[in-house]
């Protein structure tokens, strides 16, 4: 019984281990900047801000906001 419970417990384990889902942010098209979603400007910001990966705002040459800080 005890090695039935240890195997679930890697298989547990394992299925933790794997990748997260990629970040999104919330990008301003217009500043540049990206937030993370639960940042106070993110919500303030609705024209210009796109909701996209993170790594595709760095690609867009986009700065972290220096409010949420999300790098
Ligand atoms: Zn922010």
């Amino acid at each position: 019984m005890k090695k039935i419970i240890s195997l679930l417990f890697i298989g547990i384990m394992l299925s933790l281990s794997l990748p997260v889902q990629a970040e999104l942010v919330m990008y301003n098209t217009k500043t540049g900047k990206y937030h993370s979603l639960t940042c106070p400007w993110a919500k303030k910001c609705t024209v210009n801000c796109i909701k996209i990966e993170k790594s595709e705002a760095i690609k867009k040459g986009g700065q972290p906001c220096k409010v949420c800080g999300v790098k």
